[in-house]
């Protein structure tokens, strides 16, 4: 008998334990997801902004569903492009027009070319933030297609624009460009990339490593001599998550110099070690200019220097707040402008 009451209670027990486990399991889901509800709401804006722009793309480009089943049945590139040529002195002409780099880069189209023959091992956009510098980006835009095409990459241009003529925020435009292009494709690799820079020699991967990359090792204007041992500016090279795992640029770095010795900090920040090609393999022509107005020298940058430690996590990617005005898709770039003064 008193085994009996035992077991009955103990039965009664168990029951009240499974009910109680399902009313806690039921709970917990049920709250779950409430909160990723109203986490996605502030990103619904954005998602249908970006799913219009996605619409629009996939209207214009109705092959793309082939071409890319197509691309995926294809061997993978070699690590190493059959087509590269090495050191090249570059020639640039005076009277050369977009339409002439249209003409001698048929198979880029919208800003994009991809190899037909094998499968690239990154899809990497280049980032181009630019004002007031047409002519050198013709120069650029001339000499990048034919070098990224030889280094066999699935690639597309981003020229990102800044309007008005107030202070230029070359840092800010990068942010920008690397979150735009994140809306057309997910990108594995980001170079982050000087107008007034050219490539002398296509061995200078545009790849990203296990490590973020500079790929400046030097310039004529400077005798091919890295300028100082911690220089990270130019032309860099991050994946996609070093460069959010530093949270991007500072935003706030207005006119000429030290954003890219902040992320230099924030990289070593993440305990990050910079990687670089050798001297020969990274030699850039720089095409001269005077400085611009509204790039005047940043009289702050030391200041804002010492505080990155503090700030890093809060003023980047995470905080980065712009207006973007429009998003063309031309046949050899894709240009976005954005204004950073009025409300986004
Ligand atoms: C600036 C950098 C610049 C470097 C080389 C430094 O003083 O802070 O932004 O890239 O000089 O010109």
């Amino acid at each position: 008998m008193g085994f009996k009451v035992t077991s009955h209670f103990s039965y009664k027990f168990r029951l009240l334990l499974l009910f109680t486990l399902c009313l806690t399991v039921l709970g917990w889901a049920t709250s779950n997801y409430f909160v990723d509800a109203i986490r996605e709401i502030p990103k619904a804006k954005d998602f249908m902004a970006n799913f219009n722009k996605i619409v629009v793309w996939r209207k214009e480009e109705t092959v793309t569903e082939e071409a890319s089943t197509n691309k995926a049945n294809l061997e993978s590139c070699p690590s190493l492009s059959p087509y590269l040529k090495g050191r090249s002195q570059l020639i640039f002409k005076p009277d050369i027009t977009l339409e002439d780099v249209q003409a001698e880069n048929p198979s880029v189209h919208r800003g994009r070319y991809h190899p037909e023959d094998c499968q690239a091992t990154q899809r990497v956009a280049i980032l181009i933030p630019h004002r007031n510098r047409e002519r050198h980006l013709l120069y650029l835009l001339e000499h990048l297609h034919p070098f990224l095409q030889r280094q066999q990459l699935d690639y597309g241009i981003y020229v990102i624009h800044q309007a008005g003529s107030k202070k230029f925020n070359r840092a800010k435009l990068l942010n920008v460009g690397y979150l735009e292009a994140l809306k057309d494709e997910n990108w594995d690799c980001f170079i982050f990339h000087d107008v007034d820079l050219v490539p002398e020699n296509d061995f200078n991967l545009y790849k990203c490593e296990s490590q973020p990359k500079h790929l400046v090792v030097g310039r004529n204007s400077t005798g091919y001599r890295l300028r100082y041992s911690g220089y990270f500016g130019g032309v860099t090279a991050l994946s996609r998550e070093q460069f959010f795992k530093v949270n991007g640029f500072s935003n706030n770095y207005w006119g000429w110099g030290g954003e890219d010795d902040d992320l230099r900090l924030r990289v070593e920040l993440q305990r990050m070690k910079i990687v670089r090609p050798l001297p020969e393999v990274g030699k850039y022509t720089m095409i001269l200019h005077t400085r611009d107005r509204g790039n005047e020298v940043n009289g702050d940058r030391m200041k804002l220097l010492q505080q990155v430690s503090r700030v890093w996590k809060t003023d980047g990617l995470s905080s980065c707040s712009y207006k973007l005005l429009s998003v063309d898709y031309n046949p050899l770039y894709i240009n976005l402008t954005v204004d950073f003064w009025s409300d986004p």
